[in-house]
């Protein structure tokens, strides 16, 4: 009887070490981390998106300005060339030449507007796009943490009632068991007890003389494993 209560205290102890080791693997396998990780990068990278996007869109509006500039400077000098206040031939040669070079500006200014119009035309459908991947992460992300907090709850809520079924267990078990129990558990990995199963020692598979199973059918006898040391239970359901 105390041999079957401490091979149902075994059987508990290694159901909360399982448990033990779960709960503290769960975060990293949860892919919580690296999803959060990934969640970090994306927002990274769309500030640098949209920081580049605002100062492409300053450099547009200054060359808007530029443009109009160069459309005000050119109505000024065509009003002073025509508006018959100026004689001189050599002096509207020179303001002709001005005009032509302005007009060169001004075609190269509205080029210049054109390719970065397209490029941030370009940039907020990419930018668009980081929006909808980085909510979708947000959204992954949250998710899997939920998931990981449910488990988590879980697993404690097991472990909770795991630990008091041993301490209603333990009070049934006379101390000189439960001392010999832990010495041995310390020893094999919490495995201090063996079923036999067919006349071998389920602990290392090792078959037990028929002189020492003998011993096995006194009741309150502990035997031991003259193998691996274990100490032997006859489970007879
Ligand atoms: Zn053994």
């Amino acid at each position: 009887m105390q041999l079957k209560l401490l091979w149902d205290l075994q059987e508990i102890d290694l159901s909360i070490r399982a448990l033990e080791q779960k709960i503290e693997e769960a975060p990293a396998l949860s892919g919580v981390k690296e999803l959060a990780e990934e969640f970090e990068a994306l927002k990274r990278e769309l500030s640098e998106k949209e920081s580049l996007l605002k100062d492409n869109s300053k450099t547009l509006k200054s060359l808007e300005m530029r443009a109009q500039k160069i459309v005000d400077d050119r109505k000024e000098l065509s009003d002073t060339m025509y508006g018959g206040t100026v004689s001189s031939i050599k002096e509207l040669e020179q303001m002709q030449r001005k005009m032509e070079l302005l007009a060169a500006d001004k075609k190269k200014t509205e080029d210049d507007i054109l390719i970065l119009m397209e490029s941030i035309e370009e940039q907020e459908g990419l930018l668009e796009k980081k929006v909808a991947e980085l909510d979708k992460c947000k959204q992954e992300l949250e998710n899997k943490e939920a998931t990981l907090a449910e488990d988590l709850d879980r697993f404690k809520s097991e472990l909770a009632s795991l630990k008091e079924a041993r301490a209603k267990l333990v009070e049934k078990i006379e101390t000189k068991y439960i001392n010999k129990y832990n010495m041995l558990a310390e020893k094999h990995q919490g495995e201090a007890l063996a079923k036999v199963e067919d006349d071998i020692c389920g602990g290392c598979r090792v078959f037990i003389s028929s002189a020492h199973r003998g011993h096995l059918y006194n009741p309150g006898a502990m035997v031991y494993c003259e193998n691996c040391g274990r100490l032997l239970v006859r489970l007879d359901n």
